[in-house]
Order: structure tokens, then C-alpha cells, then sequence
């Protein structure tokens, strides 16, 4: 039986993604087609960008489903009961030139009430937590800042002032000893911007107007050039602006605002369509049920990331969120060779740098650059070269 398979994986051409020269996805694929854009490469069993079996032509999902128990297994909670090879996790790479929509995803059981509500616009009934390691630097926004620094970015807008609840405006003017409740506070903030006409209009005639720009400020004027008036920009006052250096990571739990800026990353998550969007996009919105469900806990910038566990000295690092539904470590085994723990899951392999061999058992394939393996689950597996591979699996 094979117990690794080389994929053929599928790419995503969106508006915001880089160009051939520029983008990772193009680099991987080895596209350099010059007037489209390369944003994503999905690696799994996604209905709308299915992996396939180098070696067969088949789906990555029917070749599994010819012998679920060997090839998928059945230990992990994500993958317990299942009856068909749809794998619960899909791993990308996102090479980002535009800055995408505001978003969140809804927890499990608010996916499916959704679903069942409206499933035009919410696909299917599962949640998505997602996490993005960058690769080059990669910037977005992420979860609520401090309701110091949220205070100090109102006090310096006056021009919303005169757009806001009274009540709102006295906390503004008062300072943080008048915040009773920090998170009800930057609740009724956001809801109160969200959902004021204009705001983006307002906030860059002030901008025009003013010699001193603070950093957000900068942001606001370098992301309405992407998005000119776009409601959600004044959300950049409220969130945390986030730069991941490569090999950082940030996970987005359940009702976690944010928005994937610029870079490229390894992004893993549970395998859903749903997204709760409040801006920075001409799609579908649905602000009620995103200030309803959005998580306004403050936090720091630091307190957004997700430390990495080190194992096996200096050559591997788990990225483990705290989700059944996935897991990726990163390997580099830097000319010696290193023998992998068996999984429970089976197991997504991307390499990204540098050349080598994967091999289990018999079977021995030759990775650089872009190369995808799917690995069986309960096998040993041996990585042998000087490379850097990511390997998405459900924890057990
Ligand atoms: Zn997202």
C-alpha cells in the first residue's frame, strides 16, 4: 500500500492576491502567467479546490475513500465516525497584495444555526478556527486593542465626536477610570462606528487636514487606497495592527475580528465556508450578526500570537491551537535525517525551501519547493536533505 502519494494541489486567483514574480502560490506552482494574480493554493478535499493523486488522477478525498481505515484512520476526534475521505482540515498558502475583508468565523454550534438559517450565504454548518504562519513578513489586524490605546485613537479623531452616543463620548473625554465594563465599552463603540454612514469619509477629511499622523492613521490612509470609503476601515483605531515575522503565528478563534493585510503564510484550518464579514470588501455583509457575536475582549498586540512548542532539538516546531480540528508543525532536518513521531491523522506535507526525500516504508518521494505529500496515518516517516516542510494533522 502507499503510504505517501505526491499531490496535485489547487489554485485560487483572486483580486488581491501578487502577481507571478511576486507571489509564493505562482512560485510553488511554477505559473508565471503575467496579467493574473496568485493568491491561494488549497491542499485537501475542499469541494471548490479538491487535491489530486499524482499517481492515479484520482480526488485526494475518493482515494482515501477507497480504504478509510488505513487512510484515514479513526483515533482523532475530528476524524471518529467518519464515512467518507473528506479530510476536517485544509491547508493553504495566501500570498497577499490587497488587504482582504474584516472578518470573523462563528463558533460550532452558531455555524449551524446559521446555516440552517440562511445557507446561501453561510455554506455549511461547521465552525472555522483558523492560524496563519507567516512565511515572509505578513501583516493583519487582530482582536481588540487595549481600551487605553482604543481611547487615545478616539480622543484624536474629534470629527467622529459629533457622530457618536453621548454616553460614548464622556468615556472618550474622561478617560479609562470612566470605563465600567471594558468589554460592553468597545462593544457599543464598535457598533456605534460600524454602523455609521460615512465614517471613512469623515475620518480622511480629517486626515487631509492634519500634519500629525499617528501609525494607524498611516494604516487607515495606505488601506483606503485599496478600499476607498469602505465602512470598516475605522475599525483599524480598534484593532491591533499585527506583523508576524517568519515562523510567527496567530491563531483566530471563534468571533475573533481580523483581517490578513499583506505577505505570504501557511494558513491551516477547520475545512468551512462561513465568514461573518464587516468590511474591506464588496461581498456579502452581515453586521447585525457579526456586533451580536464579535469577541470584544482587549488584548496586546504579543497577546494575539501563538507561541510554537520546540521539540527534537532545534528542527521541528509545533504550532498546536487550541483546536481538535488541526495542528502543523514545521520541520527542517538540515542534512540529518530525522525520523518523524507516528500520527494518529493522516497528514498534509508542504515543502517550502530547499530539497530532500520524505520516505515511510517502501515508498520514497523527492520534494523541493511547492511539492505536496499526503502521509497515511500510524506510519513512521523519515525526512532526509536540507529543507523546510510544514505538515498540517488533527490532534489526537
Ligand atoms: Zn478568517
Amino acid at each position: 500500500m502507499s503510504q505517501i502519494v505526491k499531490l496535485t494541489c489547487s489554485v485560487q486567483n483572486y483580486a488581491w492576491g501578487k502577481s507571478a514574480g511576486e507571489s509564493l502560490v505562482a512560485e510553488f506552482t511554477k505559473n508565471s502567467h503575467k496579467t493574473e494574480r496568485f493568491a491561494e493554493l488549497w491542499m485537501g478535499t475542499h469541494p471548490r479546490g479538491h487535491s489530486v493523486v499524482k499517481q492515479t488522477g484520482q480526488k485526494l478525498s475518493d482515494w482515501i475513500g477507497e480504504d478509510l481505515n488505513s487512510r484515514l484512520g479513526s483515533v482523532c476526534p475530528a476524524i471518529s465516525g467518519k464515512e467518507n475521505g473528506d479530510l476536517p482540515f485544509l491547508l493553504k498558502i495566501l500570498s497577499i497584495d490587497k488587504a482582504l475583508s474584516l472578518q470573523v468565523h462563528p463558533a460550532k454550534e452558531h455555524a449551524a444555526e446559521l446555516h440552517a438559517r440562511d445557507p446561501e450565504h453561510y455554506p455549511d454548518p461547521n465552525h472555522k478556527p483558523e492560524m496563519a504562519i507567516a512565511l515572509t513578513v505578513f501583516e493583519g489586524l487582530c482582536g481588540f486593542k487595549p481600551v487605553n490605546e482604543i481611547l487615545d485613537s478616539m480622543k484624536a479623531h474629534k470629527e467622529l465626536h459629533s457622530h457618536l452616543s453621548k454616553e460614548t463620548v464622556d468615556i472618550i473625554n474622561f478617560g479609562k477610570q470612566s470605563v465600567i465594563d471594558e468589554i460592553s465599552f468597545i462593544k457599543k463603540l464598535f457598533e456605534e462606528l460600524i454602523k455609521l454612514d460615512k465614517s471613512a469619509d469623515i475620518v480622511k477629511k480629517a486626515l487631509e487636514s492634519s500634519s500629525d499622523l499617528s501609525a494607524s492613521d498611516k494604516l487607515f490612509n495606505r488601506i483606503h487606497a485599496q478600499h476607498p470609503g469602505d465602512g470598516g476601515l475605522v475599525c483599524i483605531y480598534l484593532l491591533n495592527h499585527v506583523t508576524l515575522q517568519p515562523g510567527e503565528c496567530m491563531f483566530l478563534g471563534a468571533n475573533k475580528m481580523h483581517a490578513y493585510f499583506s505577505g505570504d503564510c501557511v494558513e491551516c484550518m477547520a475545512c468551512s465556508d462561513n465568514v461573518i464579514r464587516a468590511g474591506l470588501t464588496v461581498k456579502f455583509m452581515d453586521v447585525k450578526t457579526l456586533v451580536n457575536m464579535v469577541d470584544c475582549t482587549p488584548g496586546s498586540v504579543a497577546s494575539q500570537k501563538l507561541t510554537p512548542i520546540r521539540t527534537k532539538g532545534d528542527n521541528i516546531r509545533m504550532y498546536v491551537p487550541p483546536v481538535k480540528d488541526f495542528a502543523v508543525d514545521r520541520v527542517w532536518p538540515n542534512n540529518k535525517p530525522l525520523t518523524l513521531v507516528n500520527k494518529a491523522s493522516p497528514q498534509i506535507m508542504l515543502c517550502t525551501e530547499g530539497s530532500g526525500t520524505v520516505s515511510s516504508g517502501d515508498c520514497v518521494e523527492n520534494i523541493s519547493p511547492g511539492d505536496v505529500v499526503f502521509v497515511v496515518p500510524h506510519v513512521s516517516v523519515k525526512v532526509t536533505g536540507d529543507f523546510t516542510v510544514f505538515t498540517a494533522y488533527c490532534q489526537d
